[in-house]
């Protein structure tokens, strides 16, 4: 009897993932408004958007602060992208706030705790907020560098708002002391607000990126006190692929490089920078070596998702799948200040189906789960969310 109980909580649970799942890629694609009522809080007691690197909402808001993401009942963690057009909105009931779609009521949803040291500064007076953020509800994330090369011969990539996103809002340091984000990443652990690390940053002009992040590494291990960093430096393919080690020897355990794009002609035109330097070749032979340092399921590809065909798209995924590689597929947003600006994502159904082959991926190449990225560290992915479906599923059907 409590078998059969517990089998239908499973089986409700699962129903709820699936539909929230479908929330978030709804959410993700057509955006969000909230009410100045349901708005009441953040910066205070909720955490607020700081555009650490790119700028995600369908439209600029200039000071009005919203949240960074929110959370579903169930636990999926949805970024919050605005759209004063969406039939999506934010509205507070009493002490509740509730998701409605063009007035009708969805859900409970609750924003997330604003972290201590949000409101806290460096030893020497920096805000500790405009060194790092919480990405997610675990992650804690840095842009090492708020610029990028390939913006300053307009060879950016067409869907990056990056040079507009720091220019209009400055809400966070261009560039970051070695030391500083040590001191972030020690008040970030120790409060709990923290159990991933998440270090990307644009192109570097003529500077050697690794020995950057390797400094930045070794601040955040002295001052944290880990003795390894649990996940990810997302950095530019290096100039020798010794780099690699380098980085795995600084402490990170996980790595990844952004390909964004798999059909290469597509490549060439979306993304024309990287497309010449360093170039897709150099990126797959990077992949390689990376798999080679860091180990299987323990080195991500980014996909911007929804530009390319899914067909390609899931040609690359399951390349990288095949050598051990996760492909970190971010839901797109035609964000204003990228040459992409007003266009449309595909649909939901289209993004539902993409991220179920790309798990189905996934699973047949045997991708240990990995431990440097979870659901919970942001809110613009689909895949994480998918896996956990599944893991829920599986546990439905152990005896
Ligand atoms: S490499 Fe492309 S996506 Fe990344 S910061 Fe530069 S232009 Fe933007």
């Amino acid at each position: 009897m409590e078998q059969v109980a517990w089998q239908l909580v499973v089986i409700l649970i699962m129903q709820g993932l699936s539909r929230e799942i479908a929330l978030k890629a709804a959410l993700l694609t057509e955006g969000v408004w909230a009410t100045p009522e349901a708005l009441a809080g953040l910066g205070i007691l909720f955490k607020e958007q700081n555009h650490g690197l790119f700028g995600w909402d369908f439209e600029d808001h200039e000071e009005e602060l919203l949240p960074d993401d929110f959370r579903l009942p169930l636990g999926t963690v949805v970024q919050f992208r605005k759209n004063g057009r969406s039939p999506y909105s934010v509205q507070k009931h009493g002490d509740v706030l509730v998701l409605e779609k063009n007035g009708e009521a969805l859900t409970e949803v609750f924003w997330l705790d604003r972290p201590e040291y949000y409101s806290r500064a460096t030893s020497d007076g920096k805000p500790m907020v405009k060194v790092a953020q919480i990405g997610g509800e675990d992650s804690f994330f840095v842009c090492y560098n708020n610029f990028c090369s390939h913006w300053s011969d307009g060879r950016q990539c067409l869907f990056c708002n990056l040079v507009p996103t720091i220019s209009r809002y400055r809400s966070v340091l261009g560039r970051k002391q070695f030391d500083h984000i040590g001191e972030v990443a020690a008040a970030a652990f120790e409060e709990g607000a923290a159990n991933h690390v998440l270090l990307t940053g644009g192109c570097f002009p003529g500077e050697n990126e690794t020995e950057i992040v390797v400094d930045i590494l070794d601040s955040i291990r002295k001052q944290t006190g880990l003795r390894r960093i649990p996940g990810c430096v997302l950095a530019s393919p290096p100039k020798r692929l010794e780099e690699i080690e380098e980085l795995y020897e600084a402490g990170i355990d996980g790595v990844g490089y952004s390909l964004e794009i798999w059909d290469e002609r597509l490549f060439n035109g979306i993304c024309p920078g990287k497309a010449e330097s360093p170039g897709r070749e150099w990126f797959l032979e990077t992949f390689d070596k990376a798999v080679e340092v860091f180990g299987r399921g323990n080195v991500f590809c980014a996909f911007v998702t929804g530009i390319e065909p899914q067909e390609t798209l899931l040609e690359g995924v399951e390349y990288m799948a095949e050598r051990g590689v996760y492909s970190l597929a971010f839901v797109w947003s035609p964000a204003p200040g990228s040459k992409l600006a007003g266009h449309r994502t595909p649909t939901v159904e289209w993004y539902l189906e993409a991220v179920s082959k790309m798990v189905d991926s996934f699973e047949k190449h045997n991708l240990p789960d990995s431990p440097n990225h979870c659901y919970r560290c942001d809110g613009n992915t689909l895949f994480h969310d998918e896996a956990r479906l599944r893991a829920e599923n599986l546990s439905l059907n152990r005896p």
